[in-house]
């Protein structure tokens, strides 16, 4: 194994100053354990650690790097945005081009608002779904993770879940009394609480196709039902396309299983790595937000002009062909890691959607919720996690998240996996629940 004597040393500096050595509770690698390596440069798919070692990324981001890192089209927009000045508290002409992008990507969107997180896009929907139907409840589903907003917290997935923490404390039971949580997948669970609260109930927020539980795609029709039992009480859907907008498709989730939604809510992919985030739908209901409307909502850096630019020029390189080839670099990761896998001998799943997917150890049923996901043997994880990281292949750091690829991985870089993954596997085999 290569020496991670810096990362450790950076991971005990940083421990000084900031809580738990991160800024994100998943960096820390509480479920995996092991040194978090700290990230020096990234060059296409490669990441390069502070003691000189390189990893296959297959983390992407969190998802916003489907291009690869330091795509030269992207540095050259951010760097010409920077130096026209960073921030100006006024409209600039870059934030309505990245909403046209998106309006024009995602047909049931027709007004846009930026903001600069994923956790804002949700926070604020909800808040305008609530304003626009006078209504308080909200239903969400257990395991999905919408950011860590205090309504949103309630049983959710991402850190959440790898820390397997119950909520939040901090979290009061004023803030969550109106989140109704209910296991993801389940149309009987949505019209029994519709029957009994319907014209209580503002919104459902959704994940377009769950990645912050592993990956739970929607069964077929999943997502419909949701549009129909919604319409049916006056209810609005809101469709949170925060992982997977722009990266499954040009038109992300919706492309693939178009629900027209009434708010959809983008982050990750949209800004090419920089902090920005956005929330959009029906015009008649993105009218009821200040200015125009009662339901207010801000930002002093919102539409920042250099996240406009890494957002446009990353968007306008996400043609068909970089589509194809994410989804054809998933189909030869996916195909490596069940080879090696079946290869081995332990039992597992691997749950696709579109371009992402995830890993889940053992025989168990096919994983349709967050409570399946947890009956996996998720006990192996850590020992693939780290047969891979020691290998120069850096996988997601938990059993409950999604994998990315980027249109960045070549030859090379699936050589390495290929040589990794037998090692991996049998790690995998080995292991022993805690
Ligand atoms: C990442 C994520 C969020 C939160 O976005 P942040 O930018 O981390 O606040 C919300 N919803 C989904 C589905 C996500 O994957």
């Amino acid at each position: 194994m290569s020496s991670t004597d810096v990362s450790a040393k950076l991971f005990a500096d940083a421990a000084s100053v900031i809580p738990g050595g991160v800024n994100s509770p998943v960096r820390a690698f509480n479920s995996v354990g092991g040194t978090p390596r700290f990230i020096t440069s990234a060059q296409g798919c490669w990441l390069t650690d502070a003691d000189g070692n390189r990893y296959v990324d297959l983390v992407c981001s969190w998802g916003p790097m489907i291009l690869g890192h330091a795509h030269p089209a992207v540095v050259e927009a951010v760097q010409r945005a920077a130096a026209d000045g960073l921030s100006f508290g006024a409209p600039t002409p870059s934030e309505s081009e990245l909403a046209r992008e998106i309006i024009d990507r995602v047909a049931p969107v027709e007004r846009l608002r930026l903001v600069n997180s994923g956790t804002e896009a949700t926070m604020s929907a909800i808040r305008l779904a609530r304003g626009f139907t006078g209504r308080a409840k909200i239903v969400k589903f257990s395991g999905c993770y919408h950011g860590h907003s205090d309504a949103l917290l309630a049983d959710a997935g991402s850190g959440v879940a790898t820390l397997g923490l119950p909520s939040s404390p901090g979290v009061t039971g004023a803030a969550a009394a109106d989140t109704v949580v209910l296991p993801y997948n389940n149309v009987a669970a949505l019209e029994d609480i519709f029957a009994r609260f319907g014209d209580e109930i503002a919104c459902v927020i959704t994940e377009a196709s769950p990645g912050n539980m592993g990956t739970v795609p929607p069964l077929p029709g999943f997502n419909a039902e949701l549009r129909r039992i919604t319409a049916a009480h006056g209810a609005l859907l809101i469709s949170d396309e925060v992982m997977t907008g722009f990266r499954v498709s040009r038109s992300g989730w919706y492309g693939l299983d178009p629900v027209d939604a009434d708010l959809f809510t983008f982050g990750k992919v949209m800004s090419g790595g920089l902090p920005a985030a956005a929330f959009g739908g029906r015009a008649e209901v993105m009218g009821r937000l200040a200015p125009l409307g009662p339901v207010y909502q801000a930002g002093t850096l919102s539409g920042n002009p250099v996240a406009m630019a890494a957002g446009l020029a990353t968007l306008r390189a996400a043609d068909d062909a970089a589509y194809a080839a994410l989804d054809a670099n998933a189909d030869r990761l996916v195909g490596l890691i069940g080879d090696a896998l079946t290869e081995a001998g332990v039992a597992h799943q691997i749950p696709r959607a579109g371009n992402m997917f995830s890993v889940f150890f053992g025989d168990a049923d096919p994983v349709t919720d967050f409570a399946s996901a947890k009956a996996t043997e998720t006990w192996r994880f850590p020992a693939f996690f780290h047969g891979l990281l020691d290998a120069g292949i850096y996988p997601p750091p938990s059993a409950y998240e999604c994998w990315f690829v980027s249109t960045a991985l070549d030859d090379d870089a699936f050589g390495r996996i290929a040589e990794a993954l037998p090692g991996a596997a049998r790690a995998a085999v080995e292991a022993r629940p805690a």
